[in-house]
Parts: structure tokens; C-alpha cells; sequence
């Protein structure tokens, strides 16, 4: 019996070592691109920018050879999937499998015209962000086209590194896709705050510079010079080498279909982390997520089912991500398609803010800046689907009648107060 795991970044890796978790005694064999096995990718748009420090990685080849008989292959792409004969085809030959997860993730999405000019360049791997770190220096004029979360990212430790930086997005608001629109002007004025021009609700329309990039002229017809213009409109499914094998795609690019188990439509064949597209039941809605905590925890559970076919679970979650723009922590639970949106905690333009998203009474999702802790509670209030009630009595909790308690100790129990209401 041989599992065979595709892609060995941090939902390949969270897949073979859940595998041999489960007790798996058979042959897994972990084959990935690049070069390194899992690092912590999130840190090369932040830490990585600023200090140079090598990021860190999650495991070492060592371990997985030496303590849980991995056969891990790194440097090799996979370049195609036989489902009837059960093979893998790769760059340095076949390999044979009895049950397979992809978790090839995804790549920048580069639309087709940009020019290839030198200083143009987007941010994935390790090799991409040292490429942008060379190119960074106090007074480098940085463009980053899209004001998502990674160019804003690149944006925000580009100024701490003293360079200048402008970000362009051709929607009105940014970001409102992921959060919405009152959220997506909330953290957009982070830049304004923080000295970084904005210009929205526009495009570029010509890139200006014979072999390196000098400029950009946009829509609107100015002109904006540039030493460096760094990509960042959004990453897309890597799942180019699947086209001819038949499994099913999604067909707006977002990734491999999956069941609510991760099963795609081939047999013996699931998929994790960037790359998949499942029925979330926590959110009663199908998605493709692009964060860190769902790629560790669906890799563990694509990898689990993948060896325990008799056993499977389905898998679920509260999507949890984070952000860093210039020193500030913004994190978002749940999901931003809902019907109303609340700052239920501080406001649009403070330091601090909660912001509910509601679906009719109830919460389903929200978004913090530098409130860490109550952001975890709301997670757990959305997958209890919690109401507005229990927000305010968590975020106001009623203090307790006798001696003194903390904060955090008055705090009502959150499991408690809407189970209880939901067995009543
Ligand atoms: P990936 O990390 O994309 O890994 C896929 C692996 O598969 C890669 O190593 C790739 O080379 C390999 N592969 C692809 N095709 C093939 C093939 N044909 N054959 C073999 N191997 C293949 N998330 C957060 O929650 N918070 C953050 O702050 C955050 N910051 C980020 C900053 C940056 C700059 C980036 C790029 C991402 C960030 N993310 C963040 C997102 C997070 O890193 C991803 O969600 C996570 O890496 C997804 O893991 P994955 O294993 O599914 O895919």
C-alpha cells in the first residue's frame, strides 16, 4: 500500500505526518518542486522583508526519512496523473500509488500583459521574496498593483525598510471580495495613516521602461515612476498539471472539487491546503481558502482520511486568517458574505476595532486589529452559531457578583451560553 502526497509544502507535509499518525505502515512517498521542504511562507512578506533572517522551516528531511520513513523527493514536478493505472508522472519518472493527496497549493496569478521586464516581479517562494530583498532599499520607489493582503504586505515592509511605496487597485474599495466593503476601507486607511498613497479605482494601463522597469502610466494618465513594481493581484490553483486526467476542476479556476471528505472525483484521490475546493459545513457553503491555518489543518485531515478509508470524517472549519501591515495585527474568522456588518468594538479609523459580520441574528464572521484574543472567541461563537446576543456578552461580559475576577475570568463561557440556549 503506498500513499503518494504531491506538493510538500505545509499541507503535504500535515498530510504524511498525519498518515503515519493514524498508524499508516505502508510506503509514503512526498514529492514537491521546491527545492525546501515546508517553510513558513506567511513570513516572506513580513519578518523575512524586513530583518533578511532565514525563515523558518516546519520539519527537516531528516525526520521525515529518518523517523517516519518518508521517501521524500524534492526538486521534482509532477507533471501529469494516469487515474487507471494509478501513477504519477514526474520529471524524473513514474510513481505508483494506491491512494494520493494533492496539495500543489497555488502561484501568483500574473495577468498575460505584463511586460517581462527586469524590477516587475511577484511574491510566492523563498527565491522570489531574496529576488525583492535585493531589490529593496531606502528610497526605492515600490508599485505594488493590488492592495490585497500580500501586496499590502510588501507595501508595509517596504516603508519599514525606508523605501517608498504606492499601491494601486483598480476596485473603489479594496479587499472587498475577502471582507467586504466596510472592513475593506477600515484596513485601506491603514495605509493612509501609515504614509502610503493609495490609488484606487484604477489601473495600469502601459509600463514604461525598455528592459527595466521606470514607470507606469495608469488609467486615469498619471504617471507614476518606479524602480521596483511588484504583482500581487491574487494567487490561482496550481493545478495545471491535472488538465488532461479528468479529475474535476471547478470552473471559475478555484481549485480541484472535492466531497466533504476531500475526496475529488478520481478514485483514491483527495485534496488539501490551497488547492482544494470543498463543501464547508461549518459555513453551509463551498470554498477555496488561501490561509495558513487551513492548509496545516485540512493536510492533516486529507492525509488521515486519505489511509483510513473506512474511517473518514468530513472536513470543517471556521476559516481563521491573519495579517501584518506596519506593526498592526489584523485577523479575520468566518467569512465576510454576510448581510451586515457592525464594529462592535472601537471604530473603522481607531487602533483598535472588532467588526461582526452578521447573516440575519447571526455571526458569521468578523475582523479584528489588534484584538487578538477576543477574535479566537468569535471563532468558536460562529461554528456554535452564535447571536448577537452572545457577542455582546462576550465582548460585554456581566461582572461577577462575588470578589474580584479578571477580565478574561468574567468572561461568560461561550460554549455555554449558546449551547445552553440551544438545548433550552
Ligand atoms: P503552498 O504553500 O502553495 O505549497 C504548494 C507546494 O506544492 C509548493 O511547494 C509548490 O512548489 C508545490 N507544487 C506545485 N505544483 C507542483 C507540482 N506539479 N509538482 C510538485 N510540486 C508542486 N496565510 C495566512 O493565513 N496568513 C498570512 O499572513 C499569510 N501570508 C502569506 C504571505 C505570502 C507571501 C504568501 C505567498 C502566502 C501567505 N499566506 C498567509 C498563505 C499561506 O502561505 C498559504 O495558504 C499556504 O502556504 C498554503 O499551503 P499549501 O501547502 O496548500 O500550498
Amino acid at each position: 500500500m503506498t500513499l503518494v502526497v504531491v506538493g510538500s509544502s505545509l499541507a503535504g507535509l500535515r498530510a504524511v505526518e498525519a498518515a503515519r499518525r493514524e498508524g499508516f505502515a505502508g510506503e509514503i512517498v512526498l514529492i514537491g518542486a521546491e527545492r525546501h521542504l515546508a517553510y513558513d511562507r506567511p513570513a516572506l512578506s513580513k519578518a523575512y522583508l524586513v530583518t533578511g533572517e532565514p525563515v523558518r522551516h516546519f520539519q527537516t528531511v531528516q525526520v521525515l526519512r529518518d523517523d517516519l520513513q518518508v521517501d521524500v523527493r524534492l526538486g521534482v514536478t509532477a507533471t501529469g496523473l494516469d487515474p487507471a493505472a494509478k501513477i504519477v508522472r514526474t520529471s524524473t519518472g513514474v510513481v505508483p500509488y494506491d491512494t494520493l493527496v494533492i496539495a500543489t497549493g497555488a502561484a501568483p496569478r500574473v495577468p498575460p500583459d505584463i511586460p517581462a521586464l527586469d524590477g516587475v516581479l511577484a511574491l510566492r517562494t523563498m527565491e522570489d521574496a531574496a529576488a525583492l530583498r535585493e531589490l529593496l532599499h531606502p528610497g526605492t520607489r515600490v508599485l505594488v498593483l493590488g492592495a490585497g493582503f500580500i501586496g499590502s504586505e510588501v507595501a508595509s515592509s517596504s516603508r519599514q525598510l525606508g523605501a517608498v511605496p504606492t499601491v494601486i487597485d483598480s476596485a473603489p474599495v479594496p479587499l472587498v471580495r475577502a471582507v467586504g466593503t466596510d472592513i475593506g476601507r477600515a484596513l485601506a486607511s491603514l495605509h493612509m495613516r501609515n504614509g502610503t498613497p493609495l490609488r484606487l479605482a484604477t489601473a495600469v494601463e502601459e509600463f514604461i521602461g525598455r528592459d527595466r522597469v521606470e514607470g507606469v502610466r495608469l488609467t486615469t494618465g498619471e504617471i507614476l515612476p518606479a524602480d521596483l513594481v511588484v504583482v500581487g493581484v491574487g494567487a490561482a490553483p496550481a493545478t495545471g498539471w491535472l488538465t488532461e486526467c479528468g479529475i474535476e476542476l471547478d470552473p471559475r479556476d478555484h481549485g480541484i472539487v472535492c466531497d466533504a471528505y476531500l475526496r475529488t472525483s478520481l478514485p483514491d484521490v483527495f485534496a488539501a491546503g490551497d488547492v482544494a475546493h470543498w463543501p464547508n459545513a461549518d459555513l453551509g457553503a463551498t470554498m477555496r481558502l488561501e490561509n495558513w491555518t487551513n492548509a496545516s489543518a485540512q493536510g492533516a485531515h486529507a492525509g488521515t482520511n486519505a489511509v483510513t478509508p473506512d474511517a473518514m470524517t468530513p472536513y470543517r472549519t471556521v476559516p481563521y486568517f491573519w495579517s501584518d501591515w506596519y506593526g498592526q495585527r489584523i485577523q479575520f474568522v468566518g467569512t465576510g458574505a454576510g448581510d451586515d456588518v457592525e464594529f462592535v468594538s472601537g471604530g473603522p479609523d481607531e487602533e483598535r476595532f472588532i467588526a461582526a459580520v452578521w447573516q440575519g441574528d447571526r455571526l458569521v464572521g468578523a475582523a479584528a486589529l489588534n484584538e487578538p484574543r477576543k477574535v479566537m472567541k468569535l471563532r468558536r461563537l460562529i461554528a456554535l452559531r452564535g447571536t448577537r446576543q452572545d457577542v455582546r456578552e462576550l465582548l460585554d461580559p456581566v461582572p461577577q457578583a462575588v470578589g474580584f475576577a479578571g477580565r478574561e475570568e468574567s468572561l461568560p463561557s461561550v460554549s455555554g451560553t449558546t449551547s445552553e440556549r440551544r438545548q433550552s
